[in-house]
Protein backbone atom coordinates (compact mmCIF):
# COMPACT_ATOMS: atom_id res chain seq x y z
CA UNK A 1 0.00 0.00 0.00
CA UNK A 2 1.37 3.39 -1.17
CA UNK A 3 1.17 6.69 0.85
CA UNK A 4 -1.90 8.80 0.51
CA UNK A 5 -1.83 11.01 -1.80
CA UNK A 6 -2.41 14.16 0.64
CA UNK A 7 0.52 13.41 2.52
CA UNK A 8 2.68 13.16 -1.32
CA UNK A 9 1.26 16.36 -2.52
CA UNK A 10 1.52 18.68 0.41
CA UNK A 11 5.48 17.05 1.03
CA UNK A 12 6.20 17.95 -2.84
CA UNK A 13 4.56 21.87 -2.14
CA UNK A 14 6.36 22.06 0.80
CA UNK A 15 9.89 20.71 -0.53
CA UNK A 16 9.28 23.19 -3.42
CA UNK A 17 7.86 26.12 -1.67
CA UNK A 18 4.83 26.22 -4.01
CA UNK A 19 1.08 27.32 -3.02
CA UNK A 20 -0.38 24.29 -1.44
CA UNK A 21 -4.15 24.44 -2.91
CA UNK A 22 -3.69 20.11 -2.60
CA UNK A 23 -4.18 18.56 0.55
CA UNK A 24 -7.73 19.82 1.79
CA UNK A 25 -6.91 22.39 4.78
CA UNK A 26 -7.65 26.00 5.51
CA UNK A 27 -4.59 28.45 5.53
CA UNK A 28 -6.47 30.73 7.69
CA UNK A 29 -7.29 30.35 11.45
CA UNK A 30 -10.01 29.11 13.25
CA UNK A 31 -12.58 31.30 15.24
CA UNK A 32 -11.10 33.01 18.17
CA UNK A 33 -14.39 32.99 20.37
CA UNK A 34 -13.84 28.67 19.82
CA UNK A 35 -10.05 28.73 20.68
CA UNK A 36 -10.66 31.07 23.88
CA UNK A 37 -13.49 28.68 24.88
CA UNK A 38 -10.87 25.34 24.41
CA UNK A 39 -8.76 27.16 26.26
CA UNK A 40 -11.05 28.27 29.00
CA UNK A 41 -12.36 24.59 29.41
CA UNK A 42 -8.79 23.16 29.25
CA UNK A 43 -7.50 25.44 32.39
CA UNK A 44 -10.82 24.86 34.32
CA UNK A 45 -9.88 21.41 34.71
CA UNK A 46 -11.62 19.62 31.90
CA UNK A 47 -9.15 17.13 31.38
CA UNK A 48 -10.29 13.66 32.18
CA UNK A 49 -12.13 11.16 30.70
CA UNK A 50 -15.12 11.94 28.94
CA UNK A 51 -17.62 8.87 28.67
CA UNK A 52 -17.44 6.36 26.05
CA UNK A 53 -19.71 7.74 23.52
CA UNK A 54 -18.84 11.38 24.16
CA UNK A 55 -19.70 14.62 26.09
CA UNK A 56 -23.09 14.43 26.76
CA UNK A 57 -23.62 18.47 26.18
CA UNK A 58 -21.89 18.22 22.99
CA UNK A 59 -24.37 15.10 21.98
CA UNK A 60 -27.24 17.23 23.16
CA UNK A 61 -25.60 20.36 21.18
CA UNK A 62 -25.54 17.94 17.92
CA UNK A 63 -28.94 16.49 18.76
CA UNK A 64 -29.97 20.51 18.58
CA UNK A 65 -27.97 21.13 15.24
CA UNK A 66 -29.80 18.39 13.66
CA UNK A 67 -33.23 19.37 14.55
CA UNK A 68 -32.57 23.06 13.12
CA UNK A 69 -31.09 21.75 9.95
CA UNK A 70 -32.90 18.65 8.93
CA UNK A 71 -36.11 18.64 11.54
CA UNK A 72 -35.30 15.33 12.95
CA UNK A 73 -35.50 14.76 16.54
CA UNK A 74 -32.13 12.19 17.22
CA UNK A 75 -32.06 10.74 20.88
CA UNK A 76 -28.25 12.20 21.81
CA UNK A 77 -27.73 8.91 23.79
CA UNK A 78 -28.04 6.16 21.74
CA UNK A 79 -27.52 7.50 18.17
CA UNK A 80 -24.41 9.69 18.04
CA UNK A 81 -20.98 8.87 19.11
CA UNK A 82 -18.05 11.59 19.18
CA UNK A 83 -15.05 10.62 17.15
CA UNK A 84 -11.09 11.04 16.37
CA UNK A 85 -12.13 12.71 13.03
CA UNK A 86 -14.65 11.60 10.72
CA UNK A 87 -11.76 9.25 9.32
CA UNK A 88 -12.27 7.26 12.46
CA UNK A 89 -15.81 7.62 12.32
CA UNK A 90 -15.28 6.02 8.64
CA UNK A 91 -12.81 2.95 10.11
CA UNK A 92 -15.07 2.38 13.00
CA UNK A 93 -18.21 1.54 10.88
CA UNK A 94 -16.13 -0.64 8.47
CA UNK A 95 -14.78 -2.22 11.00
CA UNK A 96 -18.35 -3.25 13.09
CA UNK A 97 -20.21 -4.04 10.09
CA UNK A 98 -18.00 -5.64 7.21
CA UNK A 99 -16.20 -9.24 7.43
CA UNK A 100 -14.08 -11.14 5.43
CA UNK A 101 -15.74 -11.80 1.90
CA UNK A 102 -18.82 -9.11 2.22
CA UNK A 103 -18.79 -6.71 -0.96
CA UNK A 104 -18.97 -2.91 -0.33
CA UNK A 105 -19.96 -0.68 -3.27
CA UNK A 106 -17.39 2.24 -3.60
CA UNK A 107 -18.41 5.18 -5.83
CA UNK A 108 -15.48 6.46 -7.38
CA UNK A 109 -13.85 8.53 -7.60
CA UNK A 110 -13.87 7.87 -3.89
CA UNK A 111 -12.55 9.21 -0.58
CA UNK A 112 -8.85 7.08 0.16
CA UNK A 113 -10.18 6.25 3.54
CA UNK A 114 -12.73 3.97 2.52
CA UNK A 115 -10.86 1.60 -0.02
CA UNK A 116 -7.98 0.25 2.50
CA UNK A 117 -10.72 -0.01 5.17
CA UNK A 118 -12.65 -2.40 3.64
CA UNK A 119 -10.01 -4.55 2.77
CA UNK A 120 -8.26 -4.54 5.92
CA UNK A 121 -11.61 -6.26 7.44
CA UNK A 122 -11.15 -8.52 4.64
CA UNK A 123 -14.38 -7.26 2.93
CA UNK A 124 -14.46 -7.23 -1.29
CA UNK A 125 -14.63 -3.04 -2.68
CA UNK A 126 -16.99 -3.24 -5.86
CA UNK A 127 -16.45 -0.17 -7.41
CA UNK A 128 -19.32 1.95 -9.77
CA UNK A 129 -17.23 4.06 -11.41
CA UNK A 130 -18.10 7.88 -12.29
CA UNK A 131 -17.44 9.73 -15.43
CA UNK A 132 -16.04 13.28 -15.69
CA UNK A 133 -17.58 15.77 -16.80
CA UNK A 134 -21.12 14.96 -15.45
CA UNK A 135 -20.42 12.42 -12.52
CA UNK A 136 -23.53 11.09 -12.38
CA UNK A 137 -25.02 7.77 -10.96
CA UNK A 138 -27.01 6.07 -13.46
CA UNK A 139 -28.99 4.07 -10.87
CA UNK A 140 -30.34 0.81 -13.03
CA UNK A 141 -26.50 0.31 -13.67
CA UNK A 142 -25.45 0.65 -9.67
CA UNK A 143 -28.38 -1.54 -8.82
CA UNK A 144 -26.54 -4.19 -11.14
CA UNK A 145 -23.64 -4.41 -8.63
CA UNK A 146 -25.66 -5.05 -5.62
CA UNK A 147 -25.35 -8.80 -4.75
CA UNK A 148 -26.62 -11.34 -2.11
CA UNK A 149 -22.53 -10.52 -0.83
CA UNK A 150 -22.97 -6.46 -0.70
CA UNK A 151 -22.66 -5.51 2.85
CA UNK A 152 -22.31 -2.13 2.82
CA UNK A 153 -22.87 1.07 0.03
CA UNK A 154 -20.49 3.78 0.68
CA UNK A 155 -21.97 7.41 -0.77
CA UNK A 156 -20.41 10.77 -0.10
CA UNK A 157 -22.43 14.03 -0.58
CA UNK A 158 -21.35 16.69 -0.90
CA UNK A 159 -18.49 14.46 -2.94
CA UNK A 160 -14.77 15.13 -2.70
CA UNK A 161 -12.74 15.17 -4.91
CA UNK A 162 -15.22 16.07 -8.14
CA UNK A 163 -17.41 18.71 -5.74
CA UNK A 164 -20.98 17.82 -6.67
CA UNK A 165 -24.01 16.72 -4.53
CA UNK A 166 -26.49 14.07 -4.38
CA UNK A 167 -30.32 15.34 -5.57
CA UNK A 168 -33.35 13.89 -3.51
CA UNK A 169 -34.14 11.27 -6.35
CA UNK A 170 -30.54 10.45 -6.08
CA UNK A 171 -30.98 9.21 -2.47
CA UNK A 172 -34.99 7.92 -3.34
CA UNK A 173 -33.66 5.73 -6.00
CA UNK A 174 -30.88 4.21 -3.34
CA UNK A 175 -33.35 3.56 -0.88
CA UNK A 176 -35.47 1.87 -3.38
CA UNK A 177 -32.72 -0.49 -4.27
CA UNK A 178 -31.60 -1.36 -0.72
CA UNK A 179 -35.46 -1.44 1.03
CA UNK A 180 -36.06 -4.88 1.67
CA UNK A 181 -31.89 -5.82 1.72
CA UNK A 182 -29.79 -6.57 4.21
CA UNK A 183 -27.46 -3.64 3.18
CA UNK A 184 -25.78 -0.54 5.63
CA UNK A 185 -25.45 3.01 4.22
CA UNK A 186 -22.58 4.46 5.22
CA UNK A 187 -23.23 8.13 4.55
CA UNK A 188 -19.89 10.31 4.51
CA UNK A 189 -21.65 13.97 5.43
CA UNK A 190 -18.13 16.16 6.67
CA UNK A 191 -18.88 19.17 3.28
CA UNK A 192 -22.94 18.82 4.69
CA UNK A 193 -22.53 22.86 5.17
CA UNK A 194 -20.29 23.48 2.49
CA UNK A 195 -22.75 23.53 -0.14
CA UNK A 196 -23.35 26.31 -2.81
CA UNK A 197 -26.44 28.03 -4.61
CA UNK A 198 -28.73 27.74 -2.80
CA UNK A 199 -28.95 24.52 -2.95
CA UNK A 200 -30.18 22.67 0.50
CA UNK A 201 -27.91 19.51 1.55
CA UNK A 202 -29.43 15.90 0.88
CA UNK A 203 -28.53 14.27 4.23
CA UNK A 204 -29.77 10.40 5.25
CA UNK A 205 -31.09 12.17 7.52
CA UNK A 206 -34.28 13.65 5.30
CA UNK A 207 -35.14 10.20 4.50
CA UNK A 208 -36.20 7.75 7.33
CA UNK A 209 -36.61 4.74 5.51
CA UNK A 210 -32.75 4.95 4.18
CA UNK A 211 -32.07 6.42 7.52
CA UNK A 212 -33.03 2.87 9.88
CA UNK A 213 -29.76 1.49 7.69
CA UNK A 214 -27.25 4.06 7.84
CA UNK A 215 -24.65 5.51 10.06
CA UNK A 216 -23.84 9.15 8.74
CA UNK A 217 -20.29 10.83 9.64
CA UNK A 218 -19.55 14.31 10.32
CA UNK A 219 -16.12 16.33 11.10
CA UNK A 220 -15.84 19.91 12.68
CA UNK A 221 -12.69 19.38 11.30
CA UNK A 222 -14.57 21.21 8.20
CA UNK A 223 -17.07 23.07 9.77
CA UNK A 224 -14.79 24.79 12.06
CA UNK A 225 -11.53 25.57 10.02
CA UNK A 226 -9.20 23.63 12.60
CA UNK A 227 -8.54 20.09 10.89
CA UNK A 228 -5.74 19.83 13.24
CA UNK A 229 -8.21 18.96 16.00
CA UNK A 230 -9.65 15.97 14.40
CA UNK A 231 -12.69 15.32 16.42
CA UNK A 232 -15.92 14.46 14.06
CA UNK A 233 -19.05 12.35 14.98
CA UNK A 234 -20.94 9.34 13.84
CA UNK A 235 -25.02 9.42 13.79
CA UNK A 236 -26.91 6.56 12.99
CA UNK A 237 -29.91 4.47 15.03
CA UNK A 238 -29.74 2.96 17.96
CA UNK A 239 -29.57 -0.42 16.64
CA UNK A 240 -26.43 0.26 14.23
CA UNK A 241 -25.15 2.42 16.95
CA UNK A 242 -24.86 -0.09 19.45
CA UNK A 243 -22.15 -2.39 17.12
CA UNK A 244 -20.25 1.10 16.50
CA UNK A 245 -19.74 1.53 19.99
CA UNK A 246 -18.44 -1.68 19.95
CA UNK A 247 -15.61 -1.37 18.15
CA UNK A 248 -14.88 2.41 19.25
CA UNK A 249 -15.09 1.23 22.98
CA UNK A 250 -11.98 -0.35 22.10
CA UNK A 251 -9.89 1.84 19.65
CA UNK A 252 -10.66 5.12 21.01
CA UNK A 253 -12.45 4.63 23.69
CA UNK A 254 -13.67 8.63 24.08
CA UNK A 255 -12.33 11.69 21.89
CA UNK A 256 -10.31 14.51 24.19
CA UNK A 257 -12.33 15.95 26.61
CA UNK A 258 -11.77 19.91 26.93
CA UNK A 259 -12.45 20.47 23.10
CA UNK A 260 -15.44 18.58 23.17
CA UNK A 261 -16.82 21.10 26.06
CA UNK A 262 -15.89 23.86 23.75
CA UNK A 263 -17.94 22.78 20.60
CA UNK A 264 -20.93 21.95 22.88
CA UNK A 265 -20.83 25.31 23.77
CA UNK A 266 -19.50 27.24 20.47
CA UNK A 267 -22.30 24.91 18.62
CA UNK A 268 -25.49 26.34 20.40
CA UNK A 269 -25.11 29.37 17.68
CA UNK A 270 -26.25 28.33 14.91
CA UNK A 271 -25.13 31.50 13.20
CA UNK A 272 -21.34 29.34 13.58
CA UNK A 273 -22.41 27.09 10.71
CA UNK A 274 -25.14 28.64 9.16
CA UNK A 275 -22.48 30.60 7.54
CA UNK A 276 -20.76 28.32 5.73
CA UNK A 277 -22.50 28.06 2.21
CA UNK A 278 -22.04 32.03 1.86
CA UNK A 279 -18.22 32.14 2.94
CA UNK A 280 -16.68 29.23 0.74
CA UNK A 281 -19.22 30.07 -2.15
CA UNK A 282 -17.47 33.02 -2.08
CA UNK A 283 -13.90 31.85 -2.05
CA UNK A 284 -15.36 29.49 -5.00
CA UNK A 285 -16.56 32.21 -6.78
CA UNK A 286 -13.14 34.43 -6.06
CA UNK A 287 -10.65 31.50 -7.17
CA UNK A 288 -13.10 31.21 -10.56
CA UNK A 289 -12.96 35.11 -11.42
CA UNK A 290 -9.21 35.24 -10.90
CA UNK A 291 -8.62 31.80 -13.21
CA UNK A 292 -10.90 33.87 -16.37
CA UNK A 293 -8.71 33.98 -19.23
CA UNK A 294 -6.44 30.88 -17.90
CA UNK A 295 -6.20 27.28 -20.30
CA UNK A 296 -7.63 25.41 -17.15
CA UNK A 297 -11.36 24.66 -18.09
CA UNK A 298 -13.69 24.40 -14.64
CA UNK A 299 -16.03 22.06 -13.68
CA UNK A 300 -18.43 23.54 -11.39
CA UNK A 301 -18.27 23.04 -8.13
CA UNK A 302 -21.57 22.08 -6.08
CA UNK A 303 -20.24 21.82 -2.75
CA UNK A 304 -17.09 20.26 -0.67
CA UNK A 305 -13.73 23.44 -0.73
CA UNK A 306 -12.62 22.04 -3.49
CA UNK A 307 -13.21 22.68 -7.81
CA UNK A 308 -11.38 19.95 -10.19
CA UNK A 309 -10.11 21.97 -13.31
CA UNK A 310 -9.07 20.31 -16.59
CA UNK A 311 -6.36 20.84 -17.67
CA UNK A 312 -5.98 19.29 -21.35
CA UNK A 313 -5.84 22.64 -23.09
CA UNK A 314 -2.42 22.66 -21.05
CA UNK A 315 -1.18 19.68 -20.94
CA UNK A 316 -1.08 15.69 -23.06
CA UNK A 317 0.67 14.57 -19.68
CA UNK A 318 -0.98 11.75 -17.21
CA UNK A 319 -3.08 14.18 -14.28
CA UNK A 320 -0.53 12.37 -11.75
CA UNK A 321 2.43 13.95 -14.10
CA UNK A 322 0.66 16.60 -14.74
CA UNK A 323 0.18 17.65 -10.90
CA UNK A 324 3.89 17.21 -10.25
CA UNK A 325 5.14 19.00 -13.06
CA UNK A 326 3.07 22.35 -12.04
CA UNK A 327 3.81 21.76 -8.54
CA UNK A 328 7.80 21.63 -9.07
CA UNK A 329 8.13 23.31 -12.25
CA UNK A 330 5.45 26.40 -11.38
CA UNK A 331 4.61 26.21 -8.06
CA UNK A 332 1.21 25.11 -7.25
CA UNK A 333 0.04 21.93 -5.67
CA UNK A 334 -2.88 20.57 -6.67
CA UNK A 335 -4.52 16.55 -6.52
CA UNK A 336 -4.35 14.03 -9.30
CA UNK A 337 -8.13 12.40 -9.46
CA UNK A 338 -6.97 9.21 -11.04
CA UNK A 339 -6.03 8.06 -7.57
CA UNK A 340 -9.60 8.08 -6.05
CA UNK A 341 -10.12 5.33 -8.41
CA UNK A 342 -9.72 1.79 -8.05
CA UNK A 343 -8.52 0.49 -11.62
CA UNK A 344 -6.20 2.67 -13.60
CA UNK A 345 -7.49 5.97 -14.84
CA UNK A 346 -7.08 8.49 -17.63
CA UNK A 347 -7.72 12.05 -16.41
CA UNK A 348 -7.27 15.36 -17.47
CA UNK A 349 -8.61 16.74 -14.03
CA UNK A 350 -6.95 18.36 -11.11
CA UNK A 351 -8.26 19.21 -7.75
CA UNK A 352 -7.63 22.97 -6.41
CA UNK A 353 -8.82 23.12 -2.71
CA UNK A 354 -10.08 26.68 -2.62
CA UNK A 355 -10.31 27.28 1.39
CA UNK A 356 -7.29 29.78 1.41
CA UNK A 357 -7.43 33.25 1.71
CA UNK A 358 -8.02 35.40 -0.85
CA UNK A 359 -4.34 36.55 -1.46
CA UNK A 360 -3.37 32.77 -1.36
CA UNK A 361 -6.01 32.24 -4.15
CA UNK A 362 -4.76 35.27 -6.42
CA UNK A 363 -1.34 34.54 -6.32
CA UNK A 364 -2.23 30.94 -7.16
CA UNK A 365 -4.17 32.27 -10.43
CA UNK A 366 -1.36 34.63 -11.29
CA UNK A 367 0.92 31.46 -11.89
CA UNK A 368 -1.63 29.64 -13.25
CA UNK A 369 -3.07 32.30 -15.92
CA UNK A 370 0.32 31.98 -17.34
CA UNK A 371 0.38 28.34 -17.98
N1 LIG B 1 -14.33 12.20 4.39
C1 LIG B 1 -14.05 13.07 3.43
C2 LIG B 1 -14.85 13.05 2.17
C3 LIG B 1 -13.02 13.98 3.58
O1 LIG B 1 -12.73 14.85 2.62
C4 LIG B 1 -12.27 13.96 4.76
C5 LIG B 1 -11.10 14.88 4.85
N2 LIG B 1 -10.96 15.57 5.84
C6 LIG B 1 -12.61 13.05 5.77
C7 LIG B 1 -13.63 12.16 5.54
C8 LIG B 1 -11.86 12.96 7.06
O2 LIG B 1 -12.23 13.92 7.98
P1 LIG B 1 -11.41 14.14 9.35
O3 LIG B 1 -10.30 15.05 9.05
O4 LIG B 1 -12.41 14.71 10.30
O5 LIG B 1 -10.94 12.79 9.79
N1 LIG C 1 -9.72 15.50 3.37
C1 LIG C 1 -8.55 16.21 2.97
C2 LIG C 1 -8.51 16.31 1.45
O1 LIG C 1 -9.30 15.74 0.78
C3 LIG C 1 -7.27 15.60 3.43
C4 LIG C 1 -7.28 14.74 4.64
C5 LIG C 1 -5.95 14.08 4.83
O2 LIG C 1 -4.92 14.65 4.59
N2 LIG C 1 -5.99 12.85 5.24
O3 LIG C 1 -7.65 16.95 0.92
Amino acid sequence: MGTTIFTVMSKLANENKAINLSQGFPNFDCSPALRELVSFHLNDGKNQYVPMAGLPSLRDSIAEKVSICYGKTINPSSEITITAGATQALFTAIAAFVSKGDEVILIDPSYDSYRPAVEVMGGIPVAYELEAPNFKINWSNFENLVTEKTKMIIINTPHNPIGKTLKKEDLLALEKIVCNKDIIILSDEVYEHLIYDNQSHQSVLSFPALYKKSLITYSFGKTFHNTGWKIGYCIGPAELMHEFRKVHQFNVFSVNSFVQYALADFLKDASNYLSLPIFYQQKRDALNSFLKGSSLKPLKSEGTYFQLFDYSAISDLPDTEFAKWLTIEHGVASIPISVFYAKAKQSTCVRLCFAKTEETLEKAAIILRGL
